[in-house]
């Protein structure tokens, strides 16, 4: 009988590995194919202004409807795109999305505001990413200056030649800021070094301002260092009444998260602009 138990516990457990594996499988086989049916879409995330709680930009994050599998988090298929070179067409779309979809909004009369745009490790690395942006902002005719990369520590860190590829696209204009500060393992000197304007504390530290005296002594003190060094700072994960009170008193300049607003579809950006 225990050898039985055994041997059944054994076959459920490799019966559920097939089943993750074929879902990863079965997720980086239909990436080419929901790029060209329209089953991937942009939704944008409002950031604000804790001053003044105005709109300053919007982050845009990928969205996929997978016929089979249903919705998809970003988080499940950016790391399977990554591993099989899908994210540089991943990228793309959202880079060109993201541009026309501003370009349309400042051109139906909406005051101009940033877009950001994700970037990941080997969308820095290995496709020519001055380029690919270059011909998204043309295609688009949106101006520079109201595009914004969200690059993280290890981009940074692993890619060679980051620096100048960075100076490249600040000479552009494009602005560039350091996607879920404090997460990495990277020396802070970096800092200096690469030409970034905003740093955006991770939402893990935002999360436990409340419940860990810890977590509340770094945001303070990311806040305090990026005022130092001349840079810009958001806070993304922003829950709660209390967590934008920190941050107020702490003057960090930008806020992001549910507190105000979810990722919307384009249209509800709209709307929201013409009730505030
Ligand atoms: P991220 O760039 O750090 O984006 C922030 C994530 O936090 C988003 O998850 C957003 O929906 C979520 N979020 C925003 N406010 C709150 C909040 O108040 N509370 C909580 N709990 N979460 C909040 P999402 O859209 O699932 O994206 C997850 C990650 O996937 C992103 O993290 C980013 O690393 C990656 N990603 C998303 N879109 C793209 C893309 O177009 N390209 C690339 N390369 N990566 C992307
Ligand atoms: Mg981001
Ligand atoms: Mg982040
Ligand atoms: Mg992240």
């Amino acid at each position: 009988r225990v050898k039985e138990e055994g041997k059944n516990h054994f076959q459920f457990f490799t019966s559920e590995m097939n089943e993750l594996v074929s879902r990863k499988s079965t997720i980086a086989m239909s990436i080419r194919k929901g790029l060209k049916l329209g089953e991937f879409t942009v939704h944008y995330q409002p950031q604000i202004d804790i001053e003044t709680e105005n709109i300053i930009g919007v982050e845009a994050l990928v969205r996929w409807h997978h016929p089979k599998l249903g919705s998809i988090s970003p988080a499940e298929f950016i790391p399977i795109a990554e591993e099989n070179g899908m994210i540089i067409h991943i990228g793309e779309f959202v880079l060109r999305t993201a541009c026309q979809q501003n370009k349309d909004w400042q051109d139906s009369g909406m005051a101009p505001f940033r877009v950001a745009v994700n970037i990941s490790a080997k969308q820095f690395s290995q496709g020519n990413i001055a380029t690919v942006v270059t011909s998204a902002l043309e295609d688009a005719g949106l101006a520079p200056h109201f595009l914004e990369l969200e690059l993280t520590e290890s981009i940074i860190q692993g890619a060679t030649s980051a620096i100048s590829k960075m100076q490249e696209l600040k000479t552009m204009g494009i602005h560039l800021s350091i996607d879920d500060f404090g997460t990495g393992y990277s020396s802070l000197s970096y800092l200096k070094l690469f030409p970034v304007d905003t740093l955006k504390i991770d939402q893990h530290f935002t999360r436990n301002i409340h419940n860990d005296p810890k977590d509340a002594a770094l945001v303070a003190t990311i806040i305090q260092m990026a005022h130092n060094l001349e840079l810009n700072v958001i806070a993304e994960g922003v829950e709660t009444l209390e967590q934008l009170a920190f941050l107020k008193n702490k003057r960090c300049n930008q806020a992001q998260g549910y507190y105000f607003q979810k990722p919307l579809l384009p249209e509800k950006i709209e709307e929201l602009y013409m009730n505030t």
